[in-house]
């Protein structure tokens, strides 16, 4: 079974001014497209070819697939948590719970910033729930991805410089104040279930 890109949720000029068709195209018609392509190189014909994304990602980084495993699953993770639509502060459940985990949506997006713009080199921040329900904020390295950890990934950002250094070279404060403006509420609120 092949892995396959799925399509963006958006066109890729939707998310502009915070981030350009220009970026896009490269992020996601070469970076994302590129991880998948070694995925299915490497798999092909080994006992991996049949097993899911989720599950390659779980066996951890001793396969050899868990890179491109893992980004491809985050890649698709973050378009999804990107809308034209998007930003704003969260309502209903998804605030009732970012409100309990954190105090208030102010100290939420304080410690998320917090994490993915101190992170140190390739990464990614992310919105976690461990199996308790208890939300957390965190950063992974490179291809890191909380499900190795048992974690469910509830909104994530890229922090790899290919996220922003078209749009913003080395400003990751700025690309991440643009995030603050596409945030998919939506996609979080069926993540957290
Ligand atoms: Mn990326």
């Amino acid at each position: 079974m092949a892995h396959t890109q799925p399509a963006l949720p958006y066109a890729q000029d939707a998310l502009e001014p915070h981030i350009s068709a220009n970026t896009l195209s490269f992020h996601y018609g070469k970076h994302h497209a590129g991880y998948i392509k070694k995925l299915n190189a490497a798999v092909e014909g080994t006992d991996l070819a049949g097993l899911s994304l989720e599950e390659l990602i779980a066996k951890g980084p001793s396969t050899g697939v868990f890179n491109n495993a893992a980004q491809t699953y985050n890649h698709t993770f973050y378009w999804n948590s990107l809308s034209p639509n998007g930003g704003g502060e969260p309502t209903g459940k998804v605030a009732d719970a970012i409100n309990g985990a954190f105090g208030s949506f102010e100290a939420f997006k304080a410690a998320f910033t917090s994490a993915a713009g101190t992170h140190f080199g390739s990464g990614w921040g992310w919105l976690v729930k461990d199996a308790d329900g208890n939300l957390s904020v965190t950063s992974t390295h490179d291809a890191g991805c909380p499900l190795t950890d048992g974690l469910t990934p509830l909104l994530v950002v890229d922090v790899w410089e290919h996220a922003y250094y078209l749009d913003y070279q080395n400003r990751r404060p700025d690309y991440l104040a643009g995030f603050w403006q596409l945030v998919n509420w939506d996609f979080v609120a069926q993540n957290l279930g």
